[in-house]
């Protein structure tokens, strides 16, 4: 393979070790201009990279293709100074799945923008309309500006920055084009970590998210694929993707995440909230949640992963798996509340890899960015069956290597964290969830046979039969009602 053949875009802006000190790792500067590396650099870190991946045994996987989506334009992009989301985190990434040489096992694809149109399947035009043109506000308005936020837009969660419509649209056009290259088997294992915006909903940002990849990605994979079970092992409940397909049995959502209702965002997912109540609503159990608290460890998690979506996969029997790969769940991160290590986040992607449905992995949260790369790259590694023969010490030539602070893709839970944080997770309460997740999954139809003639972008229509439906049988149920009433009064109770 020479450089040409090479389907990566070369190495253009930020590849390249820039010696730039930061103070605080975790409040990056961004006004530094990257300097663009010239031909010859580039050249010397291809030929790094391909004395890697013959070092390491990196090569295709025998089988089945895994496809890369990414973009070097959304790294360029920033929050604000002091927000948590870095889309730097994925240079860092990058630079350690470059470096691995993992590139020469994958199709690399340079995403491209969504369109309008595609975002427009699942967002309202009213909203895109105003995330396309609202004005940049350099400083986010406090709490109690008089200025109402539109959309929730504008405020310290979700601000408006410069570039910001370009970024969802790389974000979702990375997402989209990963789901693509499953529909049309191109692909089997699709990633895209610069996705897995969860929380963003139909008119409204939330929660760092302004644009719902996620939903926009399944909508795809449903057009070929009867039944999509979606994972979500970010910290955080996945509310926006579990209420977009609230109403459906085509599509399962299954969350881990921290959960308390006042205090962690978004207050969403207890184990009791399994989907519409009613009966007569095809969503009724298609919502798993699993409330975890502080402190979840690798073993704990693992188990309870692996039986949970065991159960879940043997029930639904899912036709194409959509992993959120959010990396706030790992120990040590600025938001997140656990003490998983790289390798219990990764065994989940492992087990569902196992599970030898076509996959796309997500990204999604993660505000340590030096551990978002660390868990992603270890992931790509185990989605082209690598994981075994890279070395746990990160390569030397690694872009950004000071900034990994440990030079190991696997650090102790003392590396990550300055204090241990305790436990709070019972075994007795995480069989409690077991139970209770079994007893919901006695309610799904076993691999209910849907019908592919309801496809979206229809899903909206779906919602509305169904509220219409509810509405008219509650209409006959009253209508019964009235009549049992006048029999028994002998009368005639309108006029
Ligand atoms: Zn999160």
């Amino acid at each position: 393979m020479d450089i040409d053949a090479y389907r990566y875009r070369p190495p253009k802006t930020n590849y390249l070790p820039h010696n730039i000190e930061i103070d605080d790792p975790l409040v990056q500067e961004y006004d530094i201009p990257l300097a663009k590396a010239d031909d010859r650099e580039n050249a010397i870190f291809f030929s790094k990279m391909k004395m890697a991946a013959q070092e390491y045994n990196i090569v295709r996987p025998k089988g089945y293709t895994v496809s890369y989506h990414a973009t070097d334009e959304m790294e360029k992009h920033h929050f604000g100074q002091t927000h948590p989301m870095k889309p730097w985190r994925l240079t860092l990434t990058k630079s350690l799945v470059t470096s691995y040489g993992m590139p020469f096992a994958m199709d690399n694809y340079n995403t491209r923008h969504a369109t309008y149109e595609e975002l427009n399947a699942f967002h309202s035009s009213d909203y895109l309309d105003y995330l396309a043109t609202a004005a940049p506000e350099d400083q986010p308005r406090d709490q109690d500006s008089e200025k109402e936020p539109k959309f929730n837009l504008g405020g310290s969660d979700c601000p408006l920055f410069h570039g910001l419509y370009d970024y969802c649209s790389m974000s979702a056009g990375t997402s989209l084009d990963a789901a693509r290259k499953i529909c049309n088997k191109q692909s089997d294992i699709a990633i895209a970590w610069g996705g897995g915006l969860h929380h963003a909903k139909k008119s409204e940002a939330s929660g760092f998210c302004y644009i719902n990849d996620i939903v926009l990605a399944i909508l795809q994979l449903l057009r070929l694929y009867p039944r999509v079970l979606y994972i979500d092992i970010d910290v955080h409940h996945g509310d926006g993707v579990e209420e977009a397909f609230y109403s459906t049995d085509r599509v399962m959502t299954v969350s881990f995440h921290k959960y308390h209702p006042e205090t962690f965002f978004p207050g969403t997912g207890g184990l009791e909230d399994n989907g519409p109540k009613s009966e007569h609503n095809p969503g009724a159990h298609h919502a798993i949640n699993i409330p975890l608290n502080d402190g979840i460890t690798d073993e704990q998690y693992e188990n309870l992963f692996k039986t949970v979506i065991g159960s879940v996969n043997e029930r639904f029997r899912p036709s194409a798996i959509a992993l959120q790969c959010g990396a706030d769940s790992l120990a040590g991160d600025r938001l997140g509340r656990f003490n998983l290590r790289v390798q219990g986040h990764g065994a989940c992607v492992r087990y569902c890899k196992s599970l030898g449905v076509p996959m796309i992995l997500f990204g999604g949260g993660g505000y340590t960015p030096r551990n978002v790369a660390r868990a992603w790259a270890y992931e790509t590694s185990i989605a082209i069956g690598a994981e075994a023969s890279i070395p746990s010490t990160i390569p030397e030539h690694a872009p950004w290597r000071s900034h990994f602070i440990h030079d190991t893709l696997f650090p102790t839970l003392s590396q990550s964290l300055s204090e241990p944080r305790n436990n709070r997770n019972t075994e007795k309460r995480l069989r409690e969830i077991v139970a209770h997740v079994n007893e919901q999954l006695r309610f799904v139809q076993h691999a209910p046979s849907v019908q592919n003639s309801i496809i979206p972008p229809d899903l909206g229509g779906i919602r509305d039969d169904v509220e219409d439906r509810l509405k008219e049988e509650n209409e006959a149920h009253n209508e019964g009602l009235r009549k049992t009433r006048e029999e028994g009064l002998g009368q005639a109770m309108e006029l």
